[in-house]
């Protein structure tokens, strides 16, 4: 990878599913990438082997999408290696399911700190790092639009939050030239919803799940120089699943 100038991605939740999805359309498109994970080593580590067969340069590291410092040190290492942030990716998310009535105080926290937290903090450190036309990239859910499940109700919350914060950000950055939006993806085969695509499949309009490099399609057109107009959106890649 030299000669040219490659720009530098990081995806917060590159291990697996969407964000390796992501993480390896960025690096074919010539970005080097990198990417966090929380436990998942040997998968990041898969995820790094393949970007590297696109001729770019790979890095992995271990930060809780939870842990402030955790975030503010992947940042830093992104940096310490490549210099530049002009792509974040904000994908770590966590999916619990239960009934208001017997959802856990601790299962609460969780989701509010990775899924809503994790993300402003993840902007807010990479911020420094990113220069004009530089792009943010959230992913949020079709669940902030519709409740498509019973027990959705903190998952949507999450997801919903995720949606207003980038319209609110999408303000702020506009005078540095940045633009942030907010993909919102229906049901996508991945570990996170591999127990429930079954039952999904039948509400779904076009009568399929999606997958991982559909939305990473999409990424890919929101972190290239022709997505520059727009800022702030909420876009919903699910089959037709919440229409
Ligand atoms: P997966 O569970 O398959 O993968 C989640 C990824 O996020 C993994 O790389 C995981 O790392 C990482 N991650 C999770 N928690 C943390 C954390 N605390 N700190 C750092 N990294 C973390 O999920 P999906 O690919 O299905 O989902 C990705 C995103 O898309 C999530 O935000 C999810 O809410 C959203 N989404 C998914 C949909 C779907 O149908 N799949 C639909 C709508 C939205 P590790 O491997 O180490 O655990």
């Amino acid at each position: 990878a030299s000669g040219q100038t490659h720009k530098t991605a990081l995806v917060f939740g590159g291990s697996r599913g969407i964000g390796a999805a992501i993480a390896l359309r960025l690096a074919q498109d010539g970005a080097h990438v990198a990417l966090t994970y929380a436990s998942a080593a040997a998968k990041a580590a898969e995820v790094a082997a393949a970007i590297e067969q696109h001729g770019v340069d790979a890095l992995t590291l271990q930060a809780d999408s939870a842990n402030a410092e955790d975030i503010q040190a992947a940042v830093r290492q992104t940096v310490a290696r490549f210099g530049r942030i002009d792509i974040v990716v904000v994908n770590a998310g966590v999916l619990h399911i239960a009934d208001v009535a017997h959802f856990g105080i601790d299962q609460l926290d969780r989701m509010l700190d990775v899924n809503v937290r994790g993300v402003f903090l993840a902007i807010q450190a990479a911020l420094p790092h990113m220069q004009t036309g530089s792009r943010i990239i959230t992913i949020g859910s079709n669940t902030a639009v519709r409740s498509n499940y019973p027990g959705s109700s903190v998952y949507s919350m999450t997801k919903g939050a995720v949606a207003v914060m980038v319209r609110g950000l999408a303000v702020d950055l506009a005078p540095r030239g940045i633009t942030i939006n907010n993909i919102q993806p229906g049901p996508i085969e991945t570990d996170m919803t591999s127990d429930m695509i079954d039952q999904l499949k039948d509400h779904i309009p076009l009568k399929r799940v999606g997958q991982p490099r559909e939305v990473a399609a999409l990424a890919a057109w929101l972190a290239g120089d022709e997505s520059g107009y727009m800022t702030g959106a909420s876009i919903t890649i699910d089959g037709g699943a919440s229409l």
